[in-house]
């Protein structure tokens, strides 16, 4: 179970008995275009074709996935761990938006999250300890008992156990279906950043552009983020669970996937390069994950990879609203891109729906 007691409920919207049955109609069927297919884009095409809209996404990429941030996240539910830098509001929203993934979308891995540090960086762990919430302290014999490869390596760890984490290229994969199915058509290889005239031939109702960092033009407190991240795969350690190893300097997680592999991420730089990973980062990325366990030093590198986070000033993310409601923004999701697309999707419904007028991520322009 992922959120606290209480927390787990799930309104579907407007008009419909639930997200989970086929194309439940609301009051009235509109045609919704949505821009881009990264993980915001996908969640809003899910959540409108459920509902029985008529959905169209356009994605400037010939092939799914290949230009968007999100195929580089580490994908982790944490809402949680996130609370160590995030705003309260993230935290928040993340258990909320937990449960809908729980709800919709399968593949999401249930084993919590456990915290670590070096014995010269124990400070670290009580530092993390302070600033966040939904973690009990255990020590070498629990830590052995979740993760045999790490026994003797830690005295103490944090344990969160109501956070999750996924593949992200499966997950992806799956939620693209997911919309499929429920009557979502995708558009790859088509570009948005057309003029007002042939949006206009678009013939959309609603616009909903998830563009990422492509909507800069039209949002101008927009930033890039870069977030660097190696995937490697060993033969010799297995993690259940996503593992953060604290340091004063280096943010450092690594994600199991399937087969052996393990996503080391990942670095968070003021920069919006998209150039190849540097030697530094990877550095710094690999010397955290030796630290973790030696055995990373037999890992074969799979892909080491560089993107860029769109994010707002303040690093939340927001539903913009403009045109009285016929175009709408969905962006800035800084590092919780996954954590809250749900969350942000049924704002963004429900606004359309009627039923919400105010929301801590709602924006009107
Ligand atoms: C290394 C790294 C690790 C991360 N780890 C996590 C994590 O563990 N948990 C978490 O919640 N978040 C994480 N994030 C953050 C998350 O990845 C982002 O918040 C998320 O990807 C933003 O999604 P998006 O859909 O807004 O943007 P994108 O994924 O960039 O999608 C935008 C899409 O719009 C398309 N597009 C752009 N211009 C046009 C146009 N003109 N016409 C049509 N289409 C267009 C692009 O091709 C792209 O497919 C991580 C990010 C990085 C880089």
């Amino acid at each position: 179970m992922l959120s606290p007691p209480g927390l787990d409920m799930v309104s579907p919207g407007a008009g419909c008995v639930s997200w989970k049955k086929e194309a439940c109609v609301l009051r009235s069927n509109r045609n919704i275009v949505i821009f881009g297919a990264g993980i915001l884009g996908l969640w809003q095409a899910l959540l409108f074709a459920r509902s029985g809209h008529q959905v169209r996404v356009i994605e400037k990429s010939r092939r799914p996935f290949s230009d968007a941030a999100s195929q580089y996240a580490g994908a982790m539910i944490a809402p949680f761990c996130e609370a160590e830098s995030a705003e309260a509001v993230v935290r928040e929203l993340g258990f909320e938006a937990a449960a809908i993934w729980r709800q919709l979308v399968p593949g999401l891995i249930e084993n919590g999250s456990l915290v670590v540090a070096g014995a010269r960086d124990q400070n670290e762990l009580k530092r993390f300890a302070r600033l966040t919430e939904g973690h009990e302290t255990i020590g070498a014999a629990s830590i052995a008992e979740l993760e045999p490869d790490l026994a003797d390596r830690f005295h103490a760890a944090l344990y969160f156990e109501h956070e999750a984490h996924m593949i992200t290229p499966t997950t992806m994969q799956a939620i693209l279906q997911l919309a499929m199915d429920a009557g979502a058509s995708f558009d790859f290889g088509e570009d948005a950043s057309v003029s007002s005239v042939a949006r206009a031939k678009l013939n959309a109702d609603i616009i909903v552009d998830c563009r990422g960092l492509g909507a800069r033009e039209e949002l101008p407190d927009l930033r890039g983020v870069r977030g660097e991240r190696i995937l490697v795969r060993t033969r010799e350690l297995n993690l259940s669970r996503p593992v953060r190893l604290l340091h004063p300097r280096y943010p450092f997680y690594a994600v199991p996937w399937d087969n052996g592999r393990v996503l080391i991420g990942a670095t968070l730089i003021e920069s919006e390069d998209t150039t190849p990973m540097t030697v530094r980062s990877a550095l710094e990325l690999l010397g955290m994950a030796y630290a973790l366990h030696p055995a990373f030093g037999e890992a074969e590198i799979l892909e080491m990879s560089a993107g860029v986070r769109p994010s707002f000033s303040d690093n939340i993310p927001r539903v913009i609203v403009r045109d009285n409601g016929r175009h709408l923004f969905v962006n800035g999701a800084y590092r919780h891109g996954f954590l809250l697309a749900p969350m942000l999707a049924r704002v963004t419904h429900d606004f359309v729906a009627g039923t919400v007028q105010t929301h801590p991520l709602l924006l009107k322009q």
